[in-house]
Order: structure tokens, then C-alpha cells, then sequence
């Protein structure tokens, strides 16, 4: 045994008195056990994602459990890798997932949220054939290598870009809508929001997809999870099917770039081949003629 890593991710909508402090216990905590990861820190609560030794995990794990407002906090669990971060970063923030609401417009989760529904129920509602829609609340880079099959595309650039989906799903308005995310954090307020919007039947995947793939894998779900480490992707089978496609040459990879232009750099799927062969590839020509240019846009 080993050098065994683990990698947790856990996040929780709950009144924090003194956020700056919590800050400093929690880099403290992170520091001592040898962790590596992000850790968002607002008022609103605490969004995390670690990696460390199976028994530091452990140890931070029940550390958490002990404090009253965390005593069952949800630890999504995955095998590390080791160097999935290549440090820890603790940080105060005014959301713990930037959402691009105004003040007057932010969600309380605890308030105003979808129904939670476990993956066993999503299960049997694709089983049975139910009649609902999928609104994937992921960032268009991670819908593109994998996603539930005739899921819903938001083509959020990033999560700051939430204000202005309701408009795009409109037309869902009167039907049963279930959001879905990475590992649930982004639905908390996403499902909330469509509800604030007029979504009349809103409900969010307990747990993200993470959690379904883990129960279910190789089902449902085409392609792998994109995850914000140094993994890029996160598999749960080794029978997938890859669904990315190298912006260029169109030819299957899961491979990950940036857009040439330096004003973008947006991410995309790039193949090996085309990152080795091509000069510059850009997300559209808008980006190709901004690169020309070289005027700064943005
Ligand atoms: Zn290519
Ligand atoms: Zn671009």
C-alpha cells in the first residue's frame, strides 16, 4: 500500500458566520494533511475538490464530519492519480460557483431549488420512457466529449453565462426539466434559477453525473466526464465510446487545447495530430480574423 491517492469533491449551500477565518482553518487543515486542490469559500457555503494519501483524505474527511454544519457532508470519492493539482488553493469568494446574477436576481439554494432526484429515479424515468428533458448546465467544451443522450446542450461559454440560458429554453417552460452537472454544485442554483424564471416542473440530478456514472456505467451517458483537474476527463468504464471532435480535422479525440487567439483562449478539442501540424486553430473565424488583426477585442 502504497501510494494510493484519492480525490474528493464536495460542496454545501450553508451559512458561513466568518468566512475569512473559515479560510484560514481550512488552509491550515489542508496544509498539515499534505492536500492539493481548490477550496471557494463565501458566505453561501464551501465548494472544494482535494487530492491527497488515502488516510490524509480520510483524516479531512472526518475533520468535516465533526464540525455541526458538515456533520454528513456528501465526499464524492474518485482514485486519484497523484498530480490531478499541482497545488492548493484556498480562497474567499462571493459565490462559491460564479453565476452572473445580480445581487437582486441570486439563488438561495435553500430557498429555491429544483426537487432533488437520486440516479435510480433518472434510471427509471428512461426506463419507463417518462416524458422530460434534460438541461445539461455544463460549459459547451464539456458537453462536447460526453453527455446524456438527447440531453440538452446549454452552450454556456461558462457558468457566468446562466442568466441568459432561460431565454434559449424557452420552450421548456411547461415540461418536466432535469438539469444535471458534473458532481450537482452548478444545479443547486441552476435549477433554482429556472424555477425563478417560470420553469413550471424543475428537478436536478442528486450527486451530478459523477454519481450516476459510478452506478451506471457505460450507460446512458456517451462519452467521458470532463473534470477541472489535471485528469481533463474522468472514465467509468473501459467499455466508452469517445464522442469528442478535434475542432479542425473533425476526427475523434478527447484531447483538450485552447482557441490561438490569445484574446479567446477558449478551450476546444483539439487532436494530437492538428496540435502538432496545424500553425494556430481558433474556436471560429471571428477568432482567426481577431488573431489577424491583432486588435484586442476584449
Ligand atoms: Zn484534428
Ligand atoms: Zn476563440
Amino acid at each position: 500500500m502504497s501510494n494510493a491517492t484519492e480525490i474528493i469533491i464536495f460542496y454545501r449551500y450553508v451559512r458561513i458566520s466568518d468566512p475569512k477565518a473559515f479560510v484560514a482553518r481550512q488552509r491550515e487543515m489542508c496544509e498539515k494533511l499534505g492536500l492539493f486542490g481548490r477550496i471557494l469559500i463565501a458566505e453561501e457555503g464551501i465548494n472544494g475538490t482535494l487530492e491527497g494519501s488515502l488516510s490524509a483524505i480520510a483524516e479531512y474527511e472526518s475533520w468535516m464530519h465533526a464540525l455541526p454544519e458538515f456533520s454528513d457532508l456528501w465526499f464524492k470519492s474518485s482514485p486519484g492519480t497523484g498530480d490531478a493539482f499541482g497545488k492548493l488553493v484556498v480562497k474567499l469568494r462571493n459565490e462559491i460557483v460564479a453565476t452572473g446574477l445580480p445581487k437582486e436576481r441570486d439563488i438561495d439554494p435553500n430557498v429555491l431549488t429544483g426537487t432533488h432526484i437520486d440516479p435510480v429515479q433518472l434510471k427509471q424515468w428512461i426506463a419507463n420512457g417518462e416524458d422530460f428533458e434534460i438541461i445539461d448546465m455544463r460549459n459547451e467544451y464539456e458537453y462536447a466529449v460526453g453527455h446524456f443522450a438527447g440531453s440538452n446542450n446549454s452552450t454556456m461559454g461558462n457558468f457566468r453565462d446562466l442568466p441568459n440560458i432561460a431565454k434559449k429554453f424557452d420552450h421548456l417552460k411547461k415540461k418536466k426539466v432535469l438539469t444535471v452537472c458534473t458532481y450537482g454544485v452548478r444545479c443547486e442554483k441552476a435549477s433554482g434559477f429556472l424555477k425563478q424564471e417560470g420553469f413550471e416542473d424543475v428537478y436536478q440530478l442528486n450527486g451530478g453525473i459523477g454519481t450516476y456514472m459510478k452506478q451506471f456505467p457505460g450507460e446512458d451517458f456517451l462519452g467521458s466526464l470532463y473534470v477541472f483537474d489535471g485528469r481533463m476527463t474522468e472514465q467509468f468504464t473501459k467499455n466508452y465510446m469517445v464522442i469528442g471532435e478535434c475542432t479542425s480535422c473533425s476526427s475523434k479525440t478527447e484531447r483538450f487545447g485552447n482557441c490561438a487567439w490569445d484574446e479567446c483562449h477558449k478551450q476546444l478539442l483539439i487532436c494530437m495530430n492538428c496540435a502538432k501540424h496545424a500553425k494556430g486553430i481558433w474556436c471560429t473565424d471571428d477568432c482567426m480574423v481577431g488573431a489577424a488583426s491583432g486588435v484586442p477585442v476584449r
